[in-house]
């Protein structure tokens, strides 16, 4: 069930609202629009009657949502939403890259890059402090000492930073340290995980799953969300398809997809999505083409000698010519877009 609010309608006519679903028993999810609020039920395990909200003063209509997901849809909120992250804001209209090491190696790799980032003029940085590796053999990250150099780069260069908690520990960790909680492809349906950032007050990053459908995607999502947490930032990775010639499938069809359904913003990592260098530059300006709100892109001072991931990086040479490259298409589009309306 999702309440819409008359344009008028006042908090007093919402907390109503809130009172009136919470004595039902259910959760109310008050989300304000630019010009109405909505408020979404959920915890219902059958159809709720309208009527009991339908005579409410402020209320313009109840509706009944036949679709698995809710609270992500543009039926709740049919504008974009806009996900402050640190300092920042994922969704606002400006294209956002997140940008750095796949892993924190060391202080002085971290820094190269972050100097890097820095100086192209994007507001976020990545690097992995707990890594999800293939093998149980591979560097599994630096842990909180990874953390406490991600923190220092806050410091350093004022970017926001956004990290991977592969665990609910390792969540209470990356909080303490960092802007943004990131959630791997492999932990995308991973649901106690999920509600767990659901109640924590930093966004998160949430990463596609190799073989996950817009639902499932969407419907990780609807999990965060339906703890309490709305801040979500969605981000296409690739996916496993028969295809070999590159490590993943980047599936950019998927980002109109989001849009047509969803208020959340979605970014493009064409790093994890191609896992080769040359590939990274030609889809990253493809996923800006496309119409996402962000990048994500992999950056090492020297991939042949990274511990994870060297395939994909970019040097900070091809990164900063990049950022020009995508910034320029972004630029382009919405002057375009601002002729055409
Ligand atoms: C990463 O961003 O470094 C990462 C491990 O990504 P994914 O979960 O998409 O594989
Ligand atoms: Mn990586």
């Amino acid at each position: 069930m999702l309440i819409v609010m008359k344009t008028d309608a006042t908090q007093e006519d919402i907390s109503r609202v809130v009172e009136v679903v919470e004595k039902l028993g259910y959760r109310a999810h008050v989300l304000p629009g630019a010009t109405t609020t909505a408020v979404g039920i959920t915890g219902n395990q059958g159809p709720v009657d309208p009527a009991h909200f339908e005579n409410l003063p402020g209320v313009a209509e109840a509706i009944r949502v036949s679709k698995p997901y809710k609270l992500v849809t543009r039926d709740l909120k049919p504008n974009k939403s806009v996900i402050k992250v640190g300092n920042a804001e994922i969704g606002g209209g400006e294209l956002a890259v997140i940008a750095g090491p796949c892993a924190v190696e060391s202080r002085e790799q971290v820094f190269k890059v972050a100097e890097a980032v820095a100086k192209s003029g994007a507001k976020f940085f990545r690097g992995g402090a707990f890594k999800p590796r293939t093998s149980p053999y591979s560097f599994q990250g630096k842990g909180e000492e990874g953390l406490k150099i991600l923190a220092e780069v806050k410091e350093r260069f004022g970017l926001n930073i956004v990290t991977e908690a592969m665990d609910e520990r390792g969540v209470d960790l990356v909080e303490r340290y960092a802007d943004c909680i990131q959630i791997g492809a492999r932990n995308m349906q991973n649901f106690s995980l999920l509600k767990y950032v659901g109640r924590s007050k930093k966004p998160v990053l949430l990463k596609r799953g190799m073989s996950a459908t817009l639902d499932e995607f969407l419907l990780a999502a609807e999990y965060i969300m339906a703890e309490g947490n709305y801040n979500v930032i969605l981000c296409e990775r690739g996916i496993r398809t028969f295809s070999n010639h590159a490590r993943n499938t980047l599936d950019l069809s998927i980002v109109p997809a989001v849009q047509k359904i969803s208020h959340l913003p979605i970014i493009v990592d064409p790093s994890h999505g191609t896992g080769k260098n040359y590939m990274v530059s030609p889809l990253a300006k493809a996923g800006v083409a496309v119409g996402a709100d962000g990048l994500l892109i992999e950056v090492h001072p020297c991939p042949e000698e990274a511990l994870c991931d060297g395939a994909q990086a970019l040097t900070p040479i091809q990164y900063l010519e990049l950022y020009q490259q995508v910034q320029a298409i972004h630029k382009a589009l919405c002057e375009y877009e601002e002729v055409f309306v």
